[in-house]
């Protein structure tokens, strides 16, 4: 490739007017503002999966990207998938891509925002091919808001929608497998699984997070997706009344649980990357002249390292026994759910992180706490994941934001990016 640039303002620039990275921020941003506008409720951002709003944002993204040279189409899952074409065809290809549907009331950017900056980096090739294509992927579900399963749109290109997930349904009862034929999409569910071709995935995303800010950096570079458990902790003493009952003769469930929350706090503040989080709280009976017979409180415990996470929950379900033993009550952990911490590839993050540089940019290395698209790819392709300084650490909210100069800097990354991909590196 030899895109020539030059330093301007202290940010790497393209010479053509039309590759400028301050034009194309901006209109990145407008573009996830005007998508924010389709909504399957007045008055806020709220695209679930298949949704009527959600054809109609496939629909104007479709048409920007056609507009764009890239030949695109809907897969079995309803994905937006659009290819654009290297030099040669049947070249390897690069997977560029984040999702399209959002959270209820909703910010502007999560998701939308790495596929508007993959758009904006094929535009800014301005019609020149590559040695490689660009496959730029548009996830129908990553939010899991209308069937309660995240990843829908990321698992149907590693071949992992299975029947149970097919058969799953949604508030009104109907399933994943009839919204999809709902919705018009009669292809074989197989035809969404990656082409052969693919060879690696790169995803841009707002860091949903305060670290960036706090930093003051723009970007940051993925190096893993934090693994994470859920569980519900039960303690049972017993309920007594709140006059009656001397202090010394009490088995009060949620002091107990108090006592355990400070512990939890108090350890993954000395545990390093560790974040622990007690979100609920289930009392019984919740009278306020009632002594506390039975709590249940969520642990949410994350680390990018299995191990850690392991002992960690191991231990905090530990001092709830000793805890509540102390007390003369009892403790019981339940675990929920548990997920694996998912590195992103070793030689792709190094390229990203040289793409990074090459903005101008720190080269600030950190962990994701929140699952993305990356994590179901990083499967079967070689992934990287660079993050964006996201304003006032707030997203999953209508405020949620992004800066230009952010954007910009992201743009000038991604083009450096493409400049680096070598797909022989990543063949091998
Ligand atoms: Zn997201």
């Amino acid at each position: 490739m030899d895109i020539s640039r030059r330093r301007y303002g202290g940010r790497t620039e393209l010479k053509s007017p039309s590759s400028d990275v301050g034009f194309h921020a901006n209109r990145v941003i407008e573009r996830c503002r005007q998508l924010a506008r389709i909504t399957d409720v007045a008055g806020e951002t709220t695209r679930t999966f298949l949704s009527p709003a959600a054809r109609q944002c496939m629909e104007t993204v479709k048409s920007w990207m056609e507009a764009a040279g890239l030949v695109v189409y809907i897969d079995a899952v309803g994905n937006l998938r659009g290819l654009y074409e290297a030099t040669q065809t049947g070249a390897p290809r690069l997977m560029i891509g984040s999702h399209l549907d959002t959270v209820p009331n909703a910010g502007a950017f999560d998701g939308v925002l790495g596929v508007m900056l993959g758009l904006a980096l094929i535009e800014m090739l301005d019609g020149k091919r590559l040695p490689y294509a660009i496959e730029l992927v548009g996830f129908s579900e990553e939010e899991g808001v209308r069937f309660g399963t995240p990843f829908i749109g990321s698992r149907a290109l590693v071949g992992r929608i299975d029947d149970q997930l097919l058969s799953t349904t949604d508030a009104e009862g109907t399933s994943v497998h009839q919204a999809i034929a709902n919705f018009g999409i009669s292809a074989e569910l197989s035809s969404a699984a990656l082409d052969e071709q693919a060879k690696a995935y790169l995803e841009f995303h707002i860091e949903q997070g305060p670290v960036l800010e706090s930093e003051g950096l723009a970007l940051g570079i993925v190096e893993a997706i934090v693994g994470q458990t859920r569980g519900e902790m039960r303690f049972v003493g017993s309920a007594n009344h709140a006059g009656t009952t001397p202090m010394h003769l009490r088995h009060d469930a949620l002091a107990a649980a108090a006592q355990w929350i400070g512990e939890v706090e108090r350890y993954a503040l000395e545990t390093k990357g560790l974040v622990a989080t007690v979100g609920r709280l289930g009392v019984l009976p919740g009278a306020g002249n009632v002594i506390a017979g039975e709590v249940t409180a969520s642990l949410d415990v994350r680390h990018a390292n299995d191990a850690i996470r392991t002992s960690s929950v191991y231990h905090l379900a530990a001092e709830a026994e000793r805890i509540a033993h102390g007390r003369g009550l009892s403790a019981e952990w339940r675990i929920l759910m548990e997920q694996r911490a998912v590195a992103m590839d070793a030689h792709l993050t190094k390229m990203a992180e040289a793409a990074v540089i090459d903005a101008e940019a720190a080269p600030f290395r950190m962990m994701s706490g929140a699952g993305h698209d990356a994590m179901v790819i990083a499967e079967r392709l070689p992934s990287a994941m660079i993050f964006l300084r996201s304003p006032g650490g707030l997203s999953h909210h209508p405020d949620e934001a992004v800066r230009q100069e952010d954007v910009a800097c992201a743009l000038a990354a991604g083009l450096a990016f493409l400049r680096k991909f070598d797909t022989t590196a990543v063949m091998n």
